[in-house]
């Protein structure tokens, strides 16, 4: 039987990603959307000013945006999606997992909360074990999961291929898209005919927030990969896909197949939108990739790609992308939500 979901902020570029992504699993299907006070009691179809490729559900597009606090939900929903304004989230978020809600969040407050797990389900799945140190220290009955930053998670699923040879440092240098701001993120001004070398906040996040999804859980703690972590971001216009420049220096002196090899050995999982093979890799044949590569059969869009792959004397570097407003948000939060159900914390 599908569990019954709620979306947070369901009329944004994050909440549309979710309508379309959930319609597509057969474990989810959605019960309630909320949005701002401006979008309050208008009809989804309405209120989101829906911009994907595929129609609005008809069942979702006839639902009524809901005010976004405990009392305005249906109490017997399984799972809450949130893709809200992180000041809105910040407020919201702890009262609904008070209220008894589990909430699976993409918003950005709490990520580096020593007691919630910011998890990758292919990466760090054990992280989920954070959930029973934030009941006992908070009196939740509910949980707050969290996934990493859209820029974070293009680059970490490449960086725990690397692990294994010890990685000391890392500079990442990114592009990333417009709809990464949402919908009225950026001004048209600012960014036609332009690169904006700097994004607010970014910088930091994929420093610390790397650190955590890589570091080790204990049990009780998760204590951060021990390396300097330094990245330069920039928005470019493109309207999807984040693509990262990493420089790494790693303890060992592995080749560039043996790269490549190790990238290519990171798994999906068995969670029905997670894609077989996480990273695809190309090889030095196509020194001009990556380029988005979409998984037809399971977790479409949820793959990351890599490519140029070069061992030097100071290193490593390579290039890798992955959809923002799939693999790096609104997908990330479904396989965290996936995640909880397949480990019966819903
Ligand atoms: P967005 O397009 O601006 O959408 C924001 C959503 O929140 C809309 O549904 C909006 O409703 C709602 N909202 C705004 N103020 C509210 C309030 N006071 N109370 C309740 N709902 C409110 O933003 P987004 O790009 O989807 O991003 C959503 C969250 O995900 C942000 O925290 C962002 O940092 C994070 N995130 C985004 C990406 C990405 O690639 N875009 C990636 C990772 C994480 P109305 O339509 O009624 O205004």
């Amino acid at each position: 039987m599908a569990l019954e979901v709620g979306i947070l902020g369901a009329t944004g570029a994050v909440g549309q990603r979710f309508v379309q992504l959930i319609e597509r699993t057969p474990r989810f299907e959605i019960g309630a959307v909320t949005a701002s006070p401006a979008s309050e009691g208008k009809r989804y179809d309405e209120a989101a000013k829906w911009r994907l490729d595929t129609e609005i559900p008809d069942d979702v597009g006839a639902l009524t945006v809901r005010e976004t606090a405990p009392e305005a939900l249906p109490d017997d929903l399984d799972l809450l999606f949130s893709s809200l304004p992180s000041s809105v989230a910040a407020e919201v978020e702890p009262a609904l997992c008070e209220a008894g809600y589990v909430v699976s969040s993409n918003s950005s407050n709490d990520r580096l909360a020593a007691d919630v797990p910011l998890t990758i389900p292919e990466i760090n799945p054990d992280h989920l074990g954070l959930i029973e140190v934030q009941r006992d220290e908070r009196g939740w009955d509910g949980a707050l999961v969290k996934n990493p930053n859209c820029s974070t998670i293009t680059m970490v699923p490449t960086l725990a291929a690397l692990d294994q040879f010890g990685i000391e440092s890392v500079q990442v240098s990114t592009l990333q898209a417009v709809s990464g701001a949402g919908y009225s993120g950026v001004s048209s001004m600012e960014i036609i005919d332009n690169a904006v070398p700097h994004i607010g906040g970014e910088e930091a996040k994929m420093e610390t927030e790397s650190r955590k999804l890589l570091g080790s859980f204990d049990g009780g703690a998760v204590d951060r990969l021990d390396a300097d972590v330094t990245a330069s971001c920039n928005r470019i216009p493109t309207v999807d896909g984040h693509l990262e420049n990493v420089f790494a220096s790693l303890a060992d002196d592995p080749s560039a197949d043996e790269i490549r090899a190790a990238m290519r050995d990171v798994e999906g999982s068995d969670l029905p939108s997670s894609p077989e093979q996480l990273v695809h890799v190309f090889g030095e044949d196509h020194p001009d990739r990556p380029q988005p590569r979409m998984d037809r059969d399971r977790g479409d869009g949820m793959m990351v790609s890599a490519g140029g792959v070069t061992a030097t004397d100071a290193g490593v570097k390579y290039n890798c992308l992955a959809h923002n407003t799939i693999r790096g948000a609104a997908g990330a939060s479904l396989l965290n939500g996936e995640l909880l159900a397949a480990e019966g914390w819903i």
